[in-house]
């Protein structure tokens, strides 16, 4: 999954972005809030992990255009700031939750997967499809009785699959929710991670979970579901 965090110090910044990278996230980062918007209406972000106090627009500014221009993007607010009204005015302009900095990594972690746990996306923490588990919170991941050992990078193609089961999904779109904007878009490294994930998923079983699409990309679905 990918996250977009606009932040102008680069300390917390960096801290931020290692953290997440660590946590098997695609991070890009934004230093200002001119810069953020406009990363954010280009790309579809599953998280946007927002400053307050920001230069040339302010996060609650960045974050009202975003919100008017009809972009839901899950969206954490940062500040240093803890009063009442800073709050609410966050949570007026749209903000899905608040962090006070200074915070604990493993609490913004946390907040971010509960972000992620919303509708439309697979709610739980435990996403399932068919005999397929992948425990999020964990991240252990097993098929039937058998556990899966996945690297991070399969891990997130796996993860972006299993929050929308049953729907086709583009290379594109696969490729801009686990990489971030160093991704190439033209290589076909979609292609070989789908691959590794078969090998790794589906080779040792009778019905496989990950489908192709000709022509469009991919989906994940039971095998009940087999169109
Ligand atoms: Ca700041």
């Amino acid at each position: 999954m990918r996250v977009l965090v606009v932040e102008d110090e680069p300390g917390i910044a960096n801290f931020v972005r290692q953290g997440l990278t660590e946590a098997g996230y695609a991070v890009d980062v934004a230093w200002d809030g001119q810069e953020g918007l406009a990363c954010a209406l280009a790309v579809e972000y599953d998280v946007l992990v927002l400053d307050i106090m920001l230069p040339r627009l302010d996060g609650l500014e960045v974050l009202r255009e975003l919100r008017d221009q009809g972009r839901q993007t899950p969206t954490i607010m940062l500040t240093a700031r803890d009063t009442v009204p800073d709050r609410v005015d966050g949570l007026d302009a749209g903000a899905d939750d608040y962090l006070v900095k200074p915070f604990a990594f493993p609490e913004l972690l946390a907040r971010v997967r509960a972000l992620l746990r919303r509708p439309p996306l697979q709610t739980g923490t435990v996403l399932v499809v068919d005999d397929l588990e992948m425990d999020t919170v964990t991240r252990l991941v097993r098929r039937g009785d058998c556990s899966i050992d996945l690297s991070p990078r399969e891990y997130a193609v796996l993860e972006y699959l299993m929050r929308h089961p049953n729907q086709v999904l583009t290379r594109t779109q696969i490729g801009e929710h686990v990489w971030n904007l160093d991704f190439y878009n033209e290589s076909n490294v979609v292609d070989v991670y789908i691959g590794y994930l078969r090998r790794k998923i589906d080779k040792a079983h009778a019905v496989p979970l990950i489908q192709t699409v000709r022509g469009v990309g991919y989906r994940i679905c039971a095998g009940d579901d087999y169109a």
